[in-house]
């Protein structure tokens, strides 16, 4: 191993590769959907004279783990090191599954009542959070920049600070994030503040969910100086539940200046739009247009997660049916829940849930030759869903809280054909960015009635006209935007600008 230290660290909880068994032997594989974040951050690595990713991996003995801590990549990104941290099984229950998916989860989204204290492990989350700032130090130079990125890696800035007191660190949250009537909820408050206080740079998708942070830390903390700029509303009049006029730039905390940014991920435009024009996907749109067989396609595609609101657009569908008879035998649900196959009871629950209210649908409605719920819960390719895409009537998305959600940019990108009506939850961060969507309150039976009809009705014009300004937007950010906004964000710590620019490489 070589024993340079790395300019750039990027601690990400996956690793940047999948790992599988071919012939008994375990290979790495690129990720299967180039159309990511880990592509994205690898892409910086390019650009640094030496790069590290920090990641776990589960070991019986971690003092002995049975692979190698470090390995050396060269792919096309270019050549880095990837630490791989060595967790037991019990550390990564208890750090992900229990204190991040039972605790802050809940939490990060505002769902008070599903927040569970009893079973946390907070003195092993410490433990796990200080091995991953301890294998970063490991890594990174002096003046390093390095990226953590999200909640479950909290209190990796407060230690690394004390390791790396010359070190860049900046923090992304991939998730919403509360004000501090919900934020503070948390026991452990100060110490997550006082850790992302020690930042140059804190990051999250939307205006709104950085104003939240202020809030919490102006409660929590002796904050000032807060700098804020007005929001560019890209000459929308509309403004979305999670919209704001403002948008915080910087705080200023025990005498340090920290850097607060609102810039959401976007996706590969591109490599969406090459998805959309193969010959597969051309031959794929057709195998469903002729099972459809005139019928119009409603698509809903999220995780199985109580936050995704997945019975709640289920209860909106059996609505429409009661409602609207003459839409039997003429409209289809292709309703796409990716099951978490962790284990874990409370999703276990949701997709009982799903499972249950999908059947009682179909045994209501279903005729011989019309099912109108199609549940599906294992994931679809990516190539594959860009034809589902293609051929929806409409997409409909209606999380009741939600950090930002790709699914609506990708079904934005893949109409290349200018249709398709996209149903968006306001309680969706990408809400703020896609504010031609058909806008609706999930909580509102009213409003989910309103909407999917409204959408089912639109005439042509409205629908291309909606469809043209989304593409538009999600084409103005793309994940190569979303990743110099980050490093432009970096270069403004002390006015050094670290990597070159990457946005071509995205
Ligand atoms: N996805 C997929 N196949 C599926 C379902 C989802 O490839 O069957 C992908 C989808 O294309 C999107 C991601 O999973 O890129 C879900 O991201 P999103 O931001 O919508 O939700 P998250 O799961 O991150 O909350």
């Amino acid at each position: 191993m070589s024993a340079r230290k790395s300019d750039l660290v990027i601690v990400y909880h996956r690793q940047p590769y999948e790992e599988v068994i071919e012939d008994g032997v375990l290979v790495r594989r690129e990720n299967k959907s180039p159309n990511g974040i880990v592509p994205t951050l690898k892409s910086f690595f390019g650009h640094v004279d030496q790069g590290s990713w920090i990641a776990w991996k589960e070991a019986s003995d971690p003092e002995r783990p049975e692979f190698d801590r470090v390995v050396e990549i060269s792919d096309a990104y270019g050549d880095y090191r990837v630490s791989r941290l060595p967790l037991t099984a019990e550390q990564v229950r208890s750090f992900y599954h229990v204190t991040s998916k039972e605790a802050l989860w809940p939490v990060l989204h505002a769902f008070r009542e599903r927040y569970n204290y009893d079973p946390v492990d907070w003195p092993t989350f410490r433990e796990v959070n200080f091995a991953f700032a301890q294998a970063a130090a490991r890594e990174a130079s002096d003046d390093a920049t390095i990226w953590v990125h999200d909640y479950n890696l909290w209190l990796v800035p407060e230690y690394l600070r004390q390791m790396k007191p010359n070190a860049k660190i900046g923090f992304f949250h991939h998730t919403p994030f509360p004000g501090p009537d919900v934020f503070n909820i948390l026991p452990w408050r100060y110490e997550i503040v006082g850790s992302l206080l020690k930042c140059d740079v804190v990051g999250f998708h939307i205006p709104r969910f950085a104003q939240n942070f202020v809030a919490v830390s102006e409660s929590l903390f002796d904050v000032s100086d807060v700098e804020r700029k007005f929001v560019d509303m890209k000459g929308s009049r509309i403004r979305p539940a999670l919209s704001e006029l403002k948008a915080p730039t910087s705080l200023v905390h025990e005498g340090r200046k920290v850097g607060i940014l609102a810039t959401p991920v976007g996706i590969d435009v591109n490599y969406v739009e090459d998805c959309a024009a193969t010959a597969e996907t051309t031959a794929l749109e057709k195998r469903i247009e002729e099972e459809l067989d005139g019928k119009r396609l409603v698509l809903s595609v999220s995780r199985t997660d109580y936050t995704k609101g997945g019975a709640e657009l289920l209860y909106a569908y059996e609505r429409l049916l009661e409602r609207r008879t003459e839409l039997h035998g003429k409209v289809r649900l292709m309703f796409v829940s990716v099951a978490a196959n962790n284990g874990m009871a409370v999703y276990e629950q949701v997709q009982q849930e799903l499972e249950g209210i999908a059947g009682r649908i179909n045994a209501q409605f279903a005729r011989f030759d019309w099912q109108p719920v199609h549940l599906l819960s294992t994931p679809i390719p990516f190539k594959e869903l860009v034809a589902f895409y293609r051929q929806a009537d409409v997409c409909w998305i209606t999380p009741l809280a939600d950090g930002l959600n790709l699914v609506a940019k990708e079904f934005a990108a893949a109409r290349t054909d200018g249709d398709g009506v996209l149903v968006l939850s306001e309680f969706a961060g990408v809400a703020v960015e896609l504010p031609q969507a058909v806008l609706c309150n999930p909580f509102s039976a009213r409003s989910m009635d309103h909407t999917i009809d409204q959408a089912l009705d639109m005439p042509e014009e409205e629908r291309r006209l909606r469809m043209s300004a989304m593409r538009g937007v999600t084409r103005d950010h793309t994940i190569g935007d979303w990743a110099e906004d980050l490093r432009l964000a970096f270069s403004n710590v002390d006015g050094q600008v670290e990597f070159s620019d990457t946005r071509d490489v995205a």
